[in-house]
């Protein structure tokens, strides 16, 4: 996979790229990231890219044809074209997915007070990362980056990745490690049995128990087993 991120503050991402799993699967090569500054397609001598509004308002808003140029410039015939605005889609595991299957990921970052809202005719998705506004599109794009680069095959252990929270629906279950006990602080006894079944029926529960107690909203939306739905009613009818 690759992805291109355009911003006008490229070494925001430095520390991003060097470090841990992204570090690994760059030099694996099994994604590429190139960070493109949004100055250098500025049509201004001075590499300016913001103006003021038209029809007045606060702040500065960057420009139109800086980004008009600089996706023309690296779009192919299968890339995503994504803006980073808090106006966009929630990101969430079920997109992050998605997007790991695309080859191409052109990543839009804005600043000040947005971007010329021309930009959207040129774009394939526009993404928000949480219902609150930041400075700028660089943190949402390593965010997006990362959950979408730990989902390329072979960049962590796949039945990992499986098992995540979020990734089947369900919260993960609760996970222990050694010492078995601490100041009185015990591991579940079904953990250290050695019984994979009793471990697997145990894992079940406490996922939707988890899920049920930390995040409901979630419930509703995964497509559950038989047995999922079985365990649900029963936790529901315990509850009353
Ligand atoms: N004036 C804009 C508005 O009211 O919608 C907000 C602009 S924000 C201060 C500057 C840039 O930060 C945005 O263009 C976007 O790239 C990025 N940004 C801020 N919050 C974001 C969020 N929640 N998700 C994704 N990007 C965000």
């Amino acid at each position: 996979m690759k992805i291109d991120i355009v911003t006008i503050f490229p070494e925001f991402f430095d520390t991003f790229l060097k470090t841990s799993i992204i570090k690994r699967a760059i030099e694996d090569g099994l994604v590429e990231i190139e960070l493109h500054q949004l100055r250098d397609y500025s049509h201004n001598k001075h590499k300016k890219i913001d103006d003021t509004p038209y029809g007045g308002g606060a702040g500065m808003l960057m420009a139109f044809p800086p980004f008009y140029d600089v996706i023309h410039q690296l779009k192919r015939e299968n890339t995503k074209v994504i803006m980073l605005s808090p106006q966009g889609k929630l990101f969430n595991q079920k997109t992050a997915t998605e997007l790991s299957l695309s080859k191409h990921l052109i990543l839009l970052c804005g600043h000040y007070e947005g971007i010329d809202a021309r930009v959207e005719e040129l774009i394939d998705l526009e993404i928000s990362i949480g219902d609150y506004i930041l400075t700028g599109g660089e943190i949402p794009a390593m965010i997006i980056s990362d959950a979408v680069i730990r989902l390329i095959p072979e960049v962590i252990h796949q039945d990992s990745a499986e098992q995540d929270s979020l990734q089947n629906g369900w919260l993960k279950y609760p996970q222990y490690t050694k010492p078995e006990e601490y100041k009185g602080f015990k591991v579940p006894e079904v953990l250290v049995s050695g019984n994979h079944q009793l471990i697997d029926q145990w894992r079940t529960k406490q996922q939707i128990k988890k899920t049920l107690n930390k995040r409901p909203d979630l419930v509703n939306q995964i497509e559950k087993t038989e047995k999922e739905v079985q365990l649900l009613k029963e936790f529901n009818k315990n509850k009353k």
